[in-house]
């Protein structure tokens, strides 16, 4: 079906974006791969295309979008290529610097959204403790105050970027009243105390960086502090929706992918005198997800509509995030099934997709938080 949702200057930077992803990101794959990262010259060349400055004000040297639809067109070409390189750039730009960018006072939105904004430095956000990462409320890494300041004490873990990120967005504890006692700072690396585990070692998404932080005793300048003392938890509950609907984009573009790739295995390969997609079983299971996709991605178009007019709910972006990973999933589940065992070779762009999409029904809240928020907007 034909899209309506974007205009010809948001597919032109579609376009710069994919050319991004083919000429300087797909060839470093593998060593990106084998890094357990993406390089700084990558993030240098996302700055240059005004990749990471979209949500930055150009007076700090930001490209500025003021409408959402750049951030999604650009989610697009990088999760269509894989989860690991839309993951490491999205948490930079569209997810971690809008905090800043929102909440930051000016001393420190001066000293580190044009270094953001070229890729100079990377961000990342630290919400999940090895406590949980479901029940945010029950965070326990402390921010106490002293006369200049606040030093945080704590852990984090599953941070993507962690390991290689300059700039972190922490939400810290800093009163007992539970979800009322939370609040935001940045921290800035090098900073004693602060110090990232080594990358950790996932099933998939190898691309894409992902550590443990640990701070012991980090002292942090007053102006690192985001938005109100006990206030993260409502600053947090406030930008959820554009991450679960930045999520929703990029499930749907990896999906969309898989589904063409298996399409073209699907032609090409023949059994008993066939091609195995001319099997009724075969074509019918195209003909479905096939279906499933469309309507998602009418959804999805209405979402961003919804976000870029300031009017996305909280449990529409749930639903957005729920079906899409659980329409991807069951798009990778059958490429894989079709794929027979070439499917499951380690090389196989559409074994890895199966790895690395397992992600998204548990990162940026889980299939059944996305549940428990839809249940609740039903007064269930
Ligand atoms: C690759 C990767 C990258 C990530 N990047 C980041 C990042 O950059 N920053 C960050 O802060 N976090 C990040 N995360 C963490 C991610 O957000 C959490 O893993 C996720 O929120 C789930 O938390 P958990 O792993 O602690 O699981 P838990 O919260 O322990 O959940 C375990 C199980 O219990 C279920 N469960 C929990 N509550 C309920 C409920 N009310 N009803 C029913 N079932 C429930 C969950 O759905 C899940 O199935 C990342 C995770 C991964 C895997």
């Amino acid at each position: 079906m034909e899209r309506t949702v974007y205009s010809s200057e948001h597919r032109q930077f579609g376009e710069s974006i994919a050319g991004f992803v083919a000429d300087d990101l797909l060839p470093q794959l593998p060593r990106y791969r084998a890094d357990g990262a993406v390089d700084r010259a990558a993030f240098a060349r996302a700055g240059a295309l005004g990749l990471l400055g979209l949500a930055i004000p150009s007076r700090f040297g930001g490209s500025q979008a003021d409408d959402y639809r750049f951030h999604t067109v650009a989610i697009e070409q990088l999760a269509a290529a894989t989860h690991g390189l839309s993951s490491t750039f999205t948490i930079h730009f569209d997810i971690a610097t809008p905090y800043i960018v929102d909440l930051a006072v000016p001393s420190l939105a001066e000293r580190v959204l044009p270094r953001l904004a070229t890729g100079d430095a990377i961000a990342a956000i630290a919400m999940t403790e090895a406590g949980g990462g479901s029940d945010l409320a029950a965070l326990t890494t402390r921010a106490r105050r002293v006369d200049d300041g606040w030093v945080i004490d704590g852990s984090k873990t599953f941070i993507t970027n962690g390991g290689i990120a300059d700039v972190v967005v922490v939400a810290a504890r800093t009163s007992d009243r539970g979800a009322r006692g939370i609040s935001l700072f940045v921290v800035e690396a090098p900073t004693a105390g602060f110090t990232p585990g080594p990358t950790l070692d996932k099933l998939g998404l190898h691309e894409s960086n992902t550590a443990e932080l640990f701070l012991d005793g980090v002292h942090v300048a007053e102006d690192a502090l985001l938005g109100q003392v006990d206030g993260g938890f409502t600053h947090l509950m406030q930008r959820l929706p554009q991450e679960r609907l930045s999520s929703a984009v990029a499930n749907l573009a990896q999906a969309r992918t898989v589904l063409g790739q298996a399409l073209d295995h699907a032609r090409t390969r023949s059994a008993f005198g066939t091609p195995i997609g001319s099997m009724q079983h075969n074509k019918f299971a195209f003909a479905d997800l096939s279906a499933r996709i469309e309507a998602l991605s009418t959804f999805v178009d209405a979402c961003i509509g919804a976000h870029v007019a300031g009017r996305l709910t909280t449990s529409d972006a749930a639903r957005a995030k729920l079906l899409s990973a659980e329409v991807e999933h069951d798009v990778l589940d059958a490429a894989i099934q079709l794929s027979g065992g070439a499917g499951l070779m380690a090389d196989n762009p559409i074994g890895q997709a199966w790895v690395d999409g397992r992600a998204t029904r548990i990162w940026a809240g889980t299939s059944e938080v996305m549940r428990e928020i839809i249940g609740r907007d039903l007064g269930l």
